[in-house]
């Protein structure tokens, strides 16, 4: 039996149903992250984890114990907030001790196990500090601090980096990664940023209307995503999906079959610019963006803009192309990925 499991799942507020039926094995010592757009349920599913959410129906069992019904103090579980929720008045000490010393855990195991943290997390020279002593990126450590001392069966985190400013947050998202390694600890990561989810998780789940689309690594969503919403959700640029009725040239052609009213997805770095009357498809540049390391090029297809489909084209060499260029579209009918008419992946 998996360390963490969800059985059907479901909780409702009122009339709305906001998670539906959800199942999900979680083994020891993986790092889970729940991704999808605002309202998806990401945040109402960790709470019910964390027991801070009642479960209406199915079950919740952790380390082979049923915890469905048991309180949040009892589920051996630490949670980390997007809002911190230290206490203000109490040094960083004190606030990382917190949950020991209410345990009535021994002085001088909490001194090494406080010591410890602080030294992980860097925060070794704040310790005597209160909160508003502190950046908002040393405010969330010490929130992870007082989660690690209590040396929990999973860690729960909320949109832990989501007050903090860009720089920021992807210096704490390699600490969190560097501590995840170090501890082993079981961990679900809820956040909307899917670079985040790319980058930390072992496993992502993609949930959408409280119900899970795909569970994978971020290298199976990316390369097999099951459906047209996770192909969209996951990857910046978003890929490029185009109904095949707008690529006559390319689907439906022996080489990229397309069901009937189906779409077909393309990353922008499977779209290769060539010279003008080159490749399948024939197109215009409406909008380049250099971004330094990569440059995106947005072309519109068909003579002019006529049938009004767009796609973007992912390089690293830099361009002199300009909106207005004539270019051609060369395309691997090999890495397309067909959707039916009801998004769902047709070729594996
Ligand atoms: P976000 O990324 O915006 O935080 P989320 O994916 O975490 O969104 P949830 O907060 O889990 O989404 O909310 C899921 C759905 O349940 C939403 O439609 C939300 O409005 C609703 N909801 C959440 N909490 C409550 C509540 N206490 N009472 C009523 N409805 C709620």
């Amino acid at each position: 039996m998996s360390f963490l499991q969800l059985k059907g799942v479901e909780k409702y507020f009122g009339e709305l149903r906001a998670i539906k039926g959800v199942n999900l094995s979680i083994e020891k010592g993986e790092f889970i992250v729940f991704v999808g757009p605002s309202g998806c349920g990401k945040s109402t599913l960790l709470r019910m984890i964390a027991g801070l959410t009642e479960i209406d129906a199915g079950s919740l069992q952790l380390d082979g114990r049923d915890i469905t019904k048991l309180p949040s103090s009892k589920r051996d579980l630490a949670m980390v907030f997007q809002s911190y929720a230290l206490y203000p008045h109490m040094s960083v000490f004190d606030n990382m001790s917190f949950a020991l010393r209410l345990a009535n855990v021994d002085k001088a195991v909490i001194q090494e196990k406080v010591t410890r943290a602080a030294q992980i997390l860097n925060l070794t020279n704040y310790l005597q500090r209160t909160p508003k002593e502190l950046s908002g990126g040393q405010r969330q450590r010490v929130a992870i601090g007082r989660a690690i001392v209590r040396a929990p069966k999973v860690f729960l985190f909320d949109e832990p980096l989501s007050n903090l400013d860009a720089a920021l947050r992807g210096q704490t998202r390699v600490e969190i990664a560097q501590l995840h390694r170090e501890l082993g600890a079981t961990t679900i990561y809820v956040t909307h940023d899917q670079v985040e989810a790319m980058t930390l998780a072992d496993r992502v789940v993609v949930l959408r209307d409280g119900q899970i689309e795909q569970v994978g690594s971020p290298l199976e969503l990316y390369d097999r995503p099951a459906n047209q919403f996770v192909a969209q959700f996951i990857g910046t640029p978003q890929m490029n999906v185009l109904p095949a009725s707008q690529l006559p040239q390319l689907a439906g052609t022996p080489q990229l079959p397309v069901p009937a009213g189906g779409f077909v997805g393309l990353r922008p770095e499977d779209v290769q610019l060539q010279p003008a009357g080159q490749g399948q498809l024939q197109g215009t540049v409406a909008l380049v963006e250099a971004l330094g390391a990569e440059t995106l090029i947005h072309v519109a297809l068909g003579a002019g803009t006529a049938n009004g489909a767009k796609l973007i084209a992912r390089q690293s060499a830099r361009t002199t192309l300009h909106p207005g260029s004539a270019v051609g579209l060369s395309i691997d009918p090999m890495a397309a990925h067909v959707f039916d008419d009801q998004g769902r992946l047709a070729r594996p």
